[in-house]
């Protein structure tokens, strides 16, 4: 029964940020590149949500989309009944996607896409008789949710020691990142790529045979925004290739446009077995995720007869309506604006920008790729993450920016709608922020 603008009363059931209490950072609309704060002031989105409102916020065709859906066919359950958005909506996303990948399973996050991956990579070893392949490789650094088996992938310590054993044998390559050989980079580092090798090692300890998957992001974005250096994934493929194992590249962040690409493999010229996507498939509107497969690897999924289900996976939720609708219409306004190009394009003017902020106070590193940049800060001495959270706090109240951080890290995502004269401005603000929080 609490008034709507009592905070305190806010405060107990908004479980994921735990400072809002003491600085309650209220948003309460939002139109294409900007939020509108509770005090009705504009707020530049520098991070397009969480890294998923690429086509920008409120666009119309996609408000449309989701309002005339919403009247026509509310939900529909996916183990009894198809729906035709369904179908067309996996249908682009399949012709999107790289390669012989044309198969697609829907999930409703991105942590619900990874666990499906990592579930079809087991159960596609398990039917061949090849139960033995249960192993896990993830990366360091690496982010794949907060489901169990993105956890035990996962390459960040704090998100899984307090939950147990996890999945049993996961490991973990090196991650990809070194100041010392990569400092202000723009774009895929040069140093690096022999890192894929360690694959080998693991190889070594563990045997082949025991071996499922290896999933990545192609750039790990929650953990600092580090691309992966030139020549990394294809060497990764390789190993994959020779040992018999899948790669699944986990591209909630970088599908849809991010890298300048549908989907980063493109960038690469590397075809994963499988890619999970999710945020940027329907530009963040209505919660959904997936993964697409190629067609041998979905059959697994899809063991038993006819009518008897011998295998089961799958949520109440997948393929929901809204947002098939949100997906197709989001589609329609990454191909009518050509924003994946217009992403590609704007690189240059984005990475100029961005490291034009090198030399300003405790700016460590700066890293730039496709529409995706990171600002290193000096953490203070009491408190790692301090003086990024100071800068968030400052970029919100003081200089109507919205910003992400992890750790000392800013990390900047804005909508692909931006044009240059956003880039200068979020730019701008940026400089004022760092040196506010000098
Ligand atoms: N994988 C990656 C690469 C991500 O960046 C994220 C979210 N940032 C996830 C998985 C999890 O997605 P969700 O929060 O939708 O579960």
């Amino acid at each position: 029964g609490a008034a709507p603008n009592d905070l305190e009363a806010f405060w107990l059931p908004f479980t994921a940020n735990r400072a809002f209490k003491k600085n309650p950072r209220m948003i309460t609309g939002a139109k294409d590149m900007h939020y509108i704060a509770a005090d009705g002031r504009k707020v530049m989105d520098g991070a397009a949500g969480l890294w998923c409102c690429n086509a920008g916020h409120n666009r119309d065709p996609i408000v449309a989309a989701i309002r005339a859906q919403a009247g026509e066919l509310d939900y529909a359950p996916a183990f009894q009944f198809g729906h035709p958005k369904a179908f067309a909506l996996a249908a682009r996303i399949a012709a999107l996607a790289p390669g012989d990948l044309d198969h697609v399973f829907f999930a409703n996050s991105g942590s619900e896409a990874v666990d499906t991956a990592l579930k079809i990579a087991l159960a596609y070893w398990n039917i061949q008789g090849k139960g033995s392949r249960t192993r896990l490789i993830g990366r360091e650094r690496g982010y794949h949710g907060v489901g169990f088996g993105g956890i035990s992938v996962g390459g960040i310590v704090n998100n899984r020691k307090f939950f147990g054993s996890l999945l049993a044998g996961a490991d973990h390559l090196p991650h990809t990142y070194s100041r010392e050989q990569q400092a202000f980079s723009r774009g895929e580092p040069e140093w690096g790529a022999h890192l894929a090798d360690d694959l080998e090692r693991i190889v070594a300890l563990h045997d082949a045979s025991t071996i499922a998957a290896v999933i990545v992001e192609p750039m790990a974005g929650s953990t600092g925004v580090l691309a992966p250096p030139k020549g990394y994934l294809r060497r990764l493929r390789e190993i994959c290739d020779k040992h018999g194992i899948l790669l699944v590249f986990d591209e909630v962040i970088t599908g849809f446009g991010r890298l300048g690409f549908a989907f980063a493999a493109e960038r690469y010229g590397v075809v994963p077995d499988m890619i999970t996507f999710a945020k940027g498939v329907n530009s963040g509107t209505v919660p959904m995720g997936g993964v697409v497969v190629r067609k041998g690897i979905y059959e697994a999924f899809m063991k038993g007869p006819e009518h008897v289900i011998e295998l089961f996976h799958g949520y109440t939720y997948s393929a929901h309506p809204l947002a098939c609708a949100a997906g197709l219409a989001a589609l329609d306004v990454y191909r009518d604006e050509g924003l994946f190009e217009r992403a590609r394009q704007l690189e240059g003017a984005w990475a100029d920008a961005i490291h034009s902020l090198k030399g300003l106070p405790n700016v460590l590193d700066i890293r730039t790729i496709g529409i995706v940049g990171a600002v290193d800060l000096a953490p203070k001495p009491d408190a790692v993450g301090k003086r990024a959270y100071e800068a968030m706090d400052v970029a919100f109240r003081e200089h109507d920016l919205m910003i992400r951080i992890t750790g000392d890290t800013i990390a900047l995502s804005p909508p692909l709608i931006l044009r240059e004269d956003d880039i200068g401005e979020i730019a701008d603000k940026l400089a004022k922020v760092i040196k506010a929080v000098a």
